[in-house]
């Protein structure tokens, strides 16, 4: 639980989002737009955001780490974006016909990433891995997948399985049992949904072995940001992609949240790793709804007009997110623009280190780039299991006096991560870095080291 100064502090601030929720609950379950957003005692509204600022409806204003769990890599309505967004409404949002955009922002995204022939565009990131687990078996004609305990590919049947799983349930650490995450999946959706934990090379080639011949493809973050930042271990990704070349399975990355951001060609770049297919979305879209699949040209024609295989979307490549899309890669997001993101994190990174170390709280600092998450506890945090060692108490304790202060560390959920775009400026690294300061002081205060 919250200390109760600490919860007294954030309702004194928080009149008018109390009274909006205690409406909204009335209409939308929780009174929320998407269930993660709702927490205890409730959620505050947003009025409005600018750069790394957001407003609430009680005028309070925070320095955002949220950015839109990351959607927002050129920060909120950056005026290139706006601007390109006002030109192309004039036009009209959808035609659902081609147009010439849609191919000028996927040479941008097969720029990024050369290892990939073709991309297809989606509307989301649960879309995106949807249709490449399609494309997989379709091009391997086998049923199982292969996920990584602890990371989350979005919300359809099949994968939404061991994304946050009670440890009691999960079974053997290094053979988890398939923990469904959802009621209304069919029982046996499960049937063909494998789990491995992260980091664990050996633990995937046992698997591989048991079901030699049955596995259409691994599906994986290559950094696990679903579980805080847990980065992969020198080595790990490499066997990865040896045993599923071995094996003849399809290696999928989903970069949801690294595409685009750990460098310009996402973590595949970062990490010099060639995966088969990608799935992107958040940054790639400049703050509206956009997202994509790719891989090897004989996998995408399955899913064209003369494929065998399904996809389709009345909102697919609309021009609207098209445009956003395109100026946020082509004109804010230039390799400059993605060094600064870098140096920025890297900043912050090291300010939130060495502040866990002077104010002398156990817990481990972890980021690439950008992201970047305090996990508190002692234990190194090299997958799920360990990840989910980070003492909950600590971590609200933490959150909320940081936005009592006027920093929203990360969303509102254990083992998200915070989200540095080219609008923070230092200045906002530095007032950060000073209020954890404060924020991890409170924590000594009441947990003791
Ligand atoms: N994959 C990953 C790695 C994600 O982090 C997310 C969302 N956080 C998704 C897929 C699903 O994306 P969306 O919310 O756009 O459906």
């Amino acid at each position: 639980m919250v200390q109760e100064e600490t919860l007294k502090a954030y309702i004194s601030r928080t009149p008018k989002s109390k009274k909006m929720w205690d409406d909204a609950k009335r209409v939308i379950p929780g009174g929320v737009g998407s269930s993660i957003r709702c927490f205890e005692p409730y959620p505050f509204f947003i009025d409005r955001a600018k750069g790394s600022r957001v407003w609430d409806v009680d005028g309070n204003e925070y320095i955002d780490y949220i950015m839109g769990y990351g959607i927002n890599v050129a920060g909120h309505a950056h005026p290139a974006i706006v601007n390109a967004i006002k030109e192309q409404i004039e036009k009209a949002s959808v035609y659902t016909m081609p147009h010439e955009k849609s191919f000028w922002y996927m040479k941008e995204l097969l720029r990024r990433f050369p290892m990939v022939d073709m991309f297809q565009f989606a509307n989301s990131g649960t879309e995106a891995t949807m249709h490449a687990v399609r494309a997989a078996r379709s091009y391997t004609g086998k049923d199982k997948i292969v996920k990584i305990e602890g990371c989350y590919h979005g919300v359809h049947d099949y994968v939404i399985v061991s994304v946050g799983p009670p440890i009691g349930k999960a079974g053997p650490k290094w053979a988890p049992t398939p923990v469904i995450e959802s009621e209304g999946m069919p029982r046996d959706a499960v049937k063909n949904t494998l789990v491995v934990p992260f980091n664990d090379a050996e633990a995937m080639e046992t698997l591989f072995r048991r079901h030699e011949g049955e596995i259409a493809a691994v599906i994986m973050e290559p950094i696990m940001l679903n579980s805080g930042v847990v980065l992969p271990k020198r080595g790990y990704l490499e066997r990865v992609r040896k045993l599923t070349e071995e094996y003849n399975i399809v290696l999928i990355f989903d970069e949801v949240k690294t595409g685009c951001r750990v460098a310009p060609g996402g973590a595949s770049e970062l990490l010099n790793i060639k995966p088969d297919m990608i799935t992107l979305a958040k940054s790639i879209g400049g703050g509206l709804p956009l997202a994509a699949f790719g891989g090897k040209k004989e996998v995408l024609e399955l899913m064209g007009p003369n494929g065998r295989t399904w996809t389709a979307g009345s909102y697919c490549a609309n021009p609207l997110s098209v445009s956003a899309g395109l100026t946020c890669l082509t004109k804010v997001m230039t390799n400059k623009a993605h060094r600064y993101i870098t140096d920025r994190g890297n900043d912050l990174l090291k300010g939130i280190k060495d502040m866990v170390e002077d104010v002398g709280v156990t817990a481990k600092v972890k980021g690439v780039g950008p992201v970047g998450y305090i996990f508190f506890t002692d234990v190194e945090p090299v997958d799920y299991r360990t990840a989910a060692t980070t003492d909950a108490e600590k971590a609200w304790e933490f959150w909320f006096n940081m936005l009592n202060r006027d920093v929203i560390p990360w969303s509102p959920s254990l083992l998200d991560e915070w989200y540095v775009s080219v609008a923070h400026t230092k200045g906002d690294i530095a007032k950060t870095i000073e209020t954890s300061g404060k924020a991890l002081r409170t924590v000594k205060r009441i947990f003791g080291a």
